[in-house]
């Protein structure tokens, strides 16, 4: 693969020369070509994603299934650089089908805007993808059900950073029991993705009193926003 990405890079090389020495100064690249390529790209996201809701179907895989109304699969671009992973459905998520449609989703949605991105430009999903009863912590027979799908889900969306939010996110994506407050704010390794774990959105509004739980969660996702600048990304062209 190195030796064929040399050749490829050499023959590229000659000919930018070639087109020097005719005495272009501009290289006009096929732009129906870039964006069928990248249109292709988001499609074969979104089939895998389809399949994988399908292979789902009406899942009574775990206890969870008895008290739902609904299975929240997760929404957002098939294609996205940036994923958000959260907790569980709650009651809003139940009814509606959707991840973070509830007071929590409106504060992820603001805070995904302060991001540059639009919410339908972003992948939002759940560790489990059934309510929970009574908004309780999803067990670990529920969360080791669940969680081949959601992995499935980032494999199909290929996202350049994953944001896990709250402790449960956290610990079930990295297969740790080290505290939230020790991996937080860092970039860790999601089986080759960053993932970057901060306050789920439930906590801060919780804790909205003391702000400076927000102001740290702020500085975790500017961390988020430098890399994907530094990388060239979408908040790049944005500022453009
Ligand atoms: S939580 Fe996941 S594994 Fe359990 S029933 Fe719902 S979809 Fe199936």
């Amino acid at each position: 693969m190195a030796e064929y990405d040399e050749n490829w890079m050499h023959l590229v090389k000659n000919y930018l020369e070639y087109q020097v020495n005719l005495g272009f100064t501009q290289v006009i690249l096929p732009k129906t070509r870039a964006v069928s390529l990248v249109s292709k790209k988001a499609e074969s996201g979104s089939i895998v994603l389809e399949s994988i809701r399908k292979e789902l179907g009406d899942c009574k895989r775990c206890p969870l299934h008895s008290a739902r109304l609904s299975i929240v699969f997760g929404e957002g671009n098939p294609n996205a650089e940036l994923m958000f992973v959260g907790e569980g459905p709650g009651a809003d998520e139940d009814r509606e089908g959707k991840p973070f449609v509830g007071r929590a989703g409106q504060l992820l949605t603001k805070m995904i805007r302060a991001m540059g991105f639009d919410r339908s430009e972003v992948y939002i999903a759940n560790i489990v993808k059934c309510l929970p009863p009574e908004n309780r912590n999803p067990k670990t027979l529920e969360i080791s059900t669940c969680l081949p799908f959601l992995k499935s889900q980032v494999t199909a969306v290929k996202p350049r950073v994953v944001v896990a939010l709250g402790r449960i996110a956290t610990s079930s994506l990295l297969n740790t029991t080290e505290s939230l407050s020790n991996l937080r704010g860092q970039f860790h390794d999601f089986d080759g993705i960053l993932l970057m774990p901060t306050y789920h959105p439930s906590f801060l509004l919780r804790q909205e009193r003391d702000r400076k739980y927000k102001a740290e969660a702020w500085e975790h996702l500017q961390k988020v926003m430098a890399y994907l600048k530094s990388t060239h990304s979408h908040l790049e062209s944005k500022d453009e």
